[in-house]
């Protein structure tokens, strides 16, 4: 599928790889081109897409730096050429980094953009000498200024204030101290990069009014300064479909962080909830004996793919062997290992595989399996005298308890989407949940686990038409405006 361009202003952090925020790396996962500046700690760029194309633009070879407008022109055209580009910055990208400009030449050539803010150096770097930039009777004000001899302009503030909501006229008086005039563009955020984020645009003359009328509630940050005018411009990044929307995930702990990113790519705020977690069991000195017997051998799940590889240990122990899959995505998965299925069940689930069994009764057959779904295909194969043996390679857990405050939370502010992509999850989330204010809407991977869904109590709001994250994540949109 050809996606459409985008750039990504990633904020790098101050240094230490550990300050990278989990967004950047998501974004750095998913990006065809990374341009980075002199100050990115390379240990970073480890976390980038295999494949992924670098731009050194701090330096060139002989020592000079790229010029400004020959990397906004490489972006833009990087973007043109649908790739997902990330441009990585030291610290925070609004920061003196620049990526304003950035993006209002992004903004300006129509390239879709989203900026994921870094931890500035100027914060950072004190803390971690032990300087707390404020601190209680000894500073209430943080001034960051760049050098003298920076290039550019040099002029101009920016006043951003903290736990200034319920104070604002006096807040905006201090601003005429500061020598802003009543005609200065100033902005109230609050719960600011949050779902539930709003915003009032003003003038230092018209905020507080204007902010009561919109009952803006704490916590929020005010902004006085020229630099508010640039949301005009730049305001207009892509935030995605789901801004806005609380999602939880519950499927299992291996697939979440791979539908996270794709959830999150569309902007909604992810929880992930897995409800049921693999460990896989040491293979035991028999296993091998039992997969040399085998004709078929019988996978129903991604962890018995998994399982399977470490099993065997050299793939040249399954030739001759013939492998039969549950369903597509069983299917998928067994292509990563490079083996492709001999037979794949027109589903749903083992019951499935197993009417429509395509081996003869003499040929012996082993399932790779977790101890909660051990029966399954075996009972509906053995009346009629195949010879099926089930071998357990991991153990499904089940979830933990819900965090308290998790709990609290959910019980609260309640969530928008719940996704199931197993009956079980389904089942298991019913009985950990705390009464919601609303109930989400859900939505689900496909037939099986809609009807166990609805078994549990859930109202099933949409079902995805393709067994995968992007399946889900289609139904999602598709009910999204
Ligand atoms: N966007 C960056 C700042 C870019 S300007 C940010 O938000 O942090 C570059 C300046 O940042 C450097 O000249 C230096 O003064 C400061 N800086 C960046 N990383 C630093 C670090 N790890 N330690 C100390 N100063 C740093």
């Amino acid at each position: 599928m050809a996606r459409a361009g985008k750039v990504w202003l990633v904020g790098a952090g101050p240094g230490d790889p550990g300050l990278l925020t989990l967004k950047a790396r998501a974004a750095l996962r998913t990006a065809d081109s990374v341009f980075f500046d002199r100050l990115v700690n390379p240990g970073i760029l480890l976390w980038a897409k295999p494949g992924a194309v670098f731009f050194d633009v701090g330096k060139e070879p002989g020592g000079k730096k790229t010029p400004q407008e020959a990397i906004q022109r490489r972006l833009i055209l990087a973007a043109r050429n649908g790739k997902q580009v990330v441009r990585l910055k030291g610290g925070d990208p609004f920061v003196f980094g620049r990526g304003g400009e950035e993006a209002e030449q992004l903004a300006k050539a129509g390239i879709p953009f989203e900026v994921v803010p870094g931890v500035t150096a100027g914060v950072a770097a004190p803390a971690a000498e032990g300087i707390p930039v404020t601190h209680r009777g000894l500073s209430t004000e943080l001034v960051l200024k760049i050098g003298a001899r920076a290039e550019g302009s040099i002029s101009g503030r920016t006043l951003v204030g903290y736990m200034a909501v319920e104070g604002l006229r006096d807040f905006l008086e201090t601003a005429a101290v500061y020598g802003f005039s009543p005609e200065t563009p100033a902005a109230v955020i609050s719960h600011g990069t949050c779902r539930n984020q709003r915003s009032v645009i003003s003038t230092v003359r018209n905020l507080a009014k204007n902010t009561r009328k919109a009952r803006i509630r704490p916590p929020a940050i005010v902004v006085v300064g020229e630099v508010v005018g640039l949301k005009k411009r730049l305001g207009r990044q892509v935030r995605g479909r789901l801004k806005g929307q609380r999602v939880i995930l519950t499927v299992s702990e291996s697939l979440s962080s791979g539908w996270r990113n794709l959830f999150e790519e569309h902007g909604a705020e992810v929880w992930e909830m897995p409800m049921t977690r693999i460990f896989f069991l040491t293979p035991r000195g028999h296993w091998k004996k039992e997969v040399e017997k085998a004709q078929w051998i019988v996978l129903t799940s991604g962890a018995g793919v998994r399982a399977l590889t470490g099993l065997v240990g050299d793939a040249r122990r399954l030739a001759g062997k013939k492998i039969a899959v549950v369903g597509r995505s069983t299917a998928e998965i067994l292509k990563t290992i490079g083996l492709r299925a001999d037979f794949i069940g027109p589903g749903p689930g083992s019951e499935a595989l197993a009417r429509a069994w395509p081996g003869k009764r003499a040929d012996p057959i082993l399932h790779i399996t977790g101890n909660e779904e051990k029966g399954s295909f075996a009972g509906a194969l053995k009346g009629n005298g195949y010879r099926v043996k089930p071998l357990v390679a991991y153990r499904n857990e089940g979830p933990p308890r819900l965090l308290r405050p998790v709990r609290d939370a959910l019980g609260k502010e309640g969530a928008d989407w719940v996704v199931f992509a197993s009956g079980t999850a389904a089942e298991r989330f019913r009985r950990l949940v705390p009464r919601w204010p609303e109930e989400p809407k859900v939505a689900v991977i496909g037939p099986m686990t809609s009807q166990k869904a609805r078994k549990a109590g859930w109202k099933v709001t949409v079902m995805a038409n393709q067994v995968s994250a992007a399946g889900v994540l289609q139904a999602i949109l598709s009910k999204t405006q």
